[in-house]
C-alpha cells in the first residue's frame, strides 16, 4: 500500500526550481537574523526600500507601534527579540545600540561586565566583527531608501547632546529635549526641518565612534532616520513617524 506522501514529486521540482528564484518570492525568505546570542524578527510588507529597526527590547511601546505601522507601510522591520535592554553575548551584556563598531561595542562591553578580562572583551568583539555586516547588509537600504530606528531610551539622549556634535539644528520645541528626529541626510533635514519637532542633521559627526547604527550609516552615506521619543510617549512617537512618512521619500 502506497504511503500517503504530503510533498508529491512535483512540489520537489517546483522546489528545486524555485532556488535561484528565491528572492522573488516572499514565503520562502527568512523571518529572523542572528548575531552571536542575538535575533531580529524580520516583518516584511510587499517591496520597498524602506527599512525599520528598533534594537532596545524593552521599548515595547516603540515595537507595538512598529508592528502596527508594518500592516499598511510597505517596507521591511527588523526588531529584536528580547525585552530587555542589554542583549547576551557570549554569557555577558552588551547595549545593541552600541555593537556597530568594534570601539563603541568594546566601551560597552567593559561598562557592562566589569569582572571581563581582555580575552573575554576580545572573544565578544571578534564575534561581532564576523557578523556585524551580514547584519548592516540587511538593515541599510538599496537605491537610496531610507532606514527608520524607533528609540526612545530613558534619560540617554537629548537633542541639545545631539546638536552639539551634528552639522546642523531645527529646534521648535526647546522645552522638548527628548523628542527629536536625528537624521544623516541634508535632504531629508530640509524636509524634517520644517516639522514642528526638534530635528539634528549629523552627517559629519564631530565625536569620538560610539559605536551606534547611526554613525555607520552616516559615514557610508546612508539615509538614515532616528525618532527618539520620551519614554512611554508613544502618542509622540506615533505623530513623529506618521509626519516622517509624509513628508519624506
Ligand atoms: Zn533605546
Amino acid at each position: 500500500m502506497k504511503v500517503a506522501n504530503p510533498y508529491s514529486r512535483r512540489d520537489f521540482v517546483a522546489l528545486s526550481i524555485a532556488g535561484p528564484l528565491i528572492g522573488w518570492m516572499p514565503w520562502f525568505r527568512p523571518k529572523e537574523i542572528a548575531v552571536g546570542g542575538m535575533r531580529f524578527r524580520i516583518v516584511r510588507n510587499r517591496r520597498s526600500t524602506r527599512r525599520y529597526v528598533l534594537l532596545h527590547g524593552d521599548e515595547e511601546a516603540a515595537r507595538q507601534l512598529l508592528m502596527s505601522h508594518m500592516e499598511s507601510q510597505r517596507g521591511t522591520a527588523y526588531l529584536i527579540e528580547n525585552t530587555t535592554r542589554e542583549v547576551e553575548i557570549n554569557g555577558g551584556k552588551l547595549d545593541p545600540s552600541r555593537m556597530f563598531s568594534r570601539a563603541g561595542a568594546e566601551a560597552s562591553l567593559r561598562t557592562l561586565n566589569p569582572g571581563w578580562n581582555d580575552g573575554q572583551v576580545t572573544a565578544a568583539l571578534d564575534v561581532l566583527d564576523s557578523q556585524r555586516e551580514k547584519l548592516l547588509d540587511a538593515l541599510f537600504p538599496p537605491d537610496r531608501g531610507l532606514l527608520i530606528a524607533l528609540d526612545s531610551s530613558a534619560g540617554a539622549a537629548s537633542v541639545t547632546d545631539a546638536a552639539a556634535i551634528g552639522d546642523q539644528r531645527s529646534l521648535p520645541q526647546p522645552d522638548n529635549p527628548q523628542a527629536f528626529y536625528w537624521c544623516t541626510d541634508p535632504a531629508d533635514y530640509q524636509a524634517l526641518a520644517a516639522s514642528p519637532y526638534n530635528t539634528v542633521l549629523a552627517q559629519h559627526v564631530r565625536a569620538r565612534d560610539d559605536g551606534s547604527l547611526g554613525r555607520r550609516a552616516a559615514a557610508r552615506d546612508i539615509r538614515y532616520l532616528h525618532i527618539e521619543a520620551r519614554p512611554g510617549d508613544a502618542a509622540a512617537q506615533r505623530d513623529m513617524l506618521a509626519w516622517a512618512e509624509a513628508h519624506l521619500p
